[in-house]
Order: structure tokens, then sequence, then C-alpha cells
């Protein structure tokens, strides 16, 4: 499955100019076509017909887009001709890529995007997120992406493909409590590795109100929820003690609680933003292999895991929230309709 995250670019104003022209002159192109294309009998194939063709690459990617566009009118019998009034545009992996290994210290994604100017090209500046980050990690980046302006500002739209299994239930991000980390998120962000230390420092401390750890795990749910906007959760339904695993007992020993007020707080924000917190099973989440559902004890160690029957292996915390989210049944009617994952 693809998933499309959005990068908010930051150009200065002669560069923003010039997005702004390159927009323009894409969308007054497609347009153009649309009027040609849709005067014909036939709209058939991916291709418009060679004389279409013609003109630099912008143009020639222009003419097919406004092919697209009138194949599908025609193909649903729309009576009007369609138009393309977006402010946005598709560039392919000759128009806009990422440079590789380059960052500043303001910025660390940079593309390099085709412009109206012959043989220039323009370099611009976006900031990557913790999600987006950790979808590279897991997924792998399409060579295609799609320039947007809205509100005057632009976005970069950027697609990644994910294995199937891996995912778990994409509708809805699993939460799970990190032997390091007071959370992990089914897409694999890792949220607090100053939690434990905290915990520790704040121990016997006296304290009047909320303690300090509660403070820094109220902090993460507001995060986690910004960083998943629109999205619904599932955490696990904790059980009364004794009844858990042993191996989850042994790695919430002192993090039981704070993933309960976690949830909790997860909950709270989620009846103001209009989320679902999902309660799962929390039985062998943290044995349970998510690409052939082999369970074993064995399958874990520490803080990594590895399927004794397939040979999946990943990070033992990410692979616990993966299986929650994968708890929650695809058809869940308390499930929102899909969203993307829109970061905007
Ligand atoms: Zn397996």
């Amino acid at each position: 499955m693809i998933k499309t995250y959005t990068i908010k670019l930051y150009p200065n104003k002669n560069k923003a100019k010039k997005l702004n022209s390159l927009v323009s002159f894409w969308r007054d192109h497609v347009d153009h076509k649309i009027k040609i294309f849709w005067e014909f009998d036939e709209v058939k194939g991916s291709y418009p017909p060679k004389e279409h063709s013609t003109g630099g690459r912008l143009i020639r990617d222009a003419s097919v887009k406004a092919w697209q566009i009138v194949k599908g009118a025609k193909a649903t019998k729309q009576e009007d001709k369609p138009a393309f009034d977006g402010f946005e545009i598709d560039l392919n992996q000759f128009s806009a890529y990422i440079i590789e290994d380059f960052e500043t210290t303001e910025f660390d994604t940079w593309f390099n995007i085709i412009s109206l100017e012959k043989h220039k090209r323009l370099k611009i500046s976006g900031k990557k997120t913790p999600v987006f980050n950790a979808a590279l990690e897991t997924g792998m980046l399409k060579k295609s992406f799609k320039l947007i302006r809205k509100n005057g500002d632009y976005y970069m739209e950027c697609f990644v493909e994910f294995p199937e299994v891996e995912s778990g239930n994409t509708n809805v991000i699993g939460v799970d409590v990190g032997i390091n980390h007071a959370a992990v998120t089914s897409d694999g962000v890792f949220y607090g590795s100053d939690v434990r230390d905290l915990q520790k420092r704040t121990k016997h401390r006296a304290y009047k109100g909320l303690s300090a750890v509660k403070q820094r795990l109220n902090a993460i749910a507001k995060e986690i929820v910004d960083d998943h906007p629109k999205q619904d959760f599932a955490v696990e339904q904790l059980l009364f003690k004794g009844k858990d695993s042993r191996t989850k007992a042994f790695r919430r020993k002192h993090n039981r609680w704070a993933y309960n007020h976690l949830s909790k707080q997860l909950e709270q924000i989620g009846i103001v933003k209009g989320f679902d917190v999902i309660r799962v099973n929390p039985k062998y989440t943290s044995q349970t292999c998510p690409v052939c559902g082999f369970i074993s004890r064995g399958n874990r160690n520490y803080e990594s895991f590895k399927c004794l029957e397939c040979g999946f292996t990943g990070h033992a915390d990410h692979v616990g929230a993966i299986n929650i989210s994968g708890r929650v049944p695809k058809d869940n009617p308390y499930l929102k309709p899909t969203e993307r994952n829109d970061l905007l």
C-alpha cells in the first residue's frame, strides 16, 4: 500500500516566484490540452498521439496529464468538459528528486526541481517530520512527487510504498510502550526516550499536583496526536496483574502505569479532537510475528524481534505496536474512513 506524506517547503521570495510560474504554466498547459483532447472521438491508451507530445519535458508531461483526465472523464461518460484548475503539479523522477545526503542546519530535505528556465533547476528546502522519517525506515520512497500551492505556501507530497503485512491495520495507529521509550507507534516512531530517566530521578521526590513524569507523558500524548492527524489509535486493554504473559509483565514492571496514563491521555485528547482510541486484547502482542503470525516467547529477545518460523526481524517494540494496530478489525465501525496520512 502507498501512503502520502506532505512536506512543507521553504522557498525564498525569488524561488517562490519561480514555483508559482511553474504551477501556473502547468495548469495552463494541462487545461489547454484538455480542450484539444475533449474534441477527440477516441481517447485510449496511456499516452496522447505523438504530435501532441512535443515540446519540453513539462509540456509533454502536461499533455499526458490532460490525456489521463480526459480519458477518465470519457470513461465515466461525463458530459461537461473537465477542467484542471488545481494549484498543483505532478513531478516525475526527471522533474524532481530529493538531493541525496545533503542537509543544512535548518533543513534536512532539499528537492531538486525543474524550472521554466532552460538548463536551470531549483533547489528548494523542506523539513521532514518524525513520521515521514520513520516511514522511510520501513517503506520505499516512490520516485514521483506532487508540488502543491495552498494558501500561499508550498508543499511537496511524497509517496512511500509499504509491504502489505508489516503495517498492521493501516486505518489505525497502534501505540505500544517500549523498553527504552515511553511509546512506539505502529508506523515506527519512537517517543520519550527521556521518560525512563525522569522516572528514576523523580521517584522519591514529593510533589504537589502533576508529577514531572505525568507532565512529560501528557506532552508525549500530544506529540503523538500532532504527528498523526486524522487518525484513530489502538492501545492495549491492560489486564489485571498475573493475567499478562511474563515477558510483558517484566518489561512493564515499572511502566505499566505510565502506559495506562498515556492511553487515558490519548482518550482525553480524542474526546476534544474527535478521534477514537480503541482498546485491544494485549495477549501475545509482543511475541507474535506480524508477517506469519507465529507466536513464541523465543521470537523476542529484549529489544530485538526475530521470528523463529519465518525469520522476520524488527525492533521488538515496533512489532508490538504493529500487532496492536492489527488487533483492530479493518471493518471496525468505530474507525474513520481511510484518510491520507496528511501532515498539513
Ligand atoms: Zn514469522
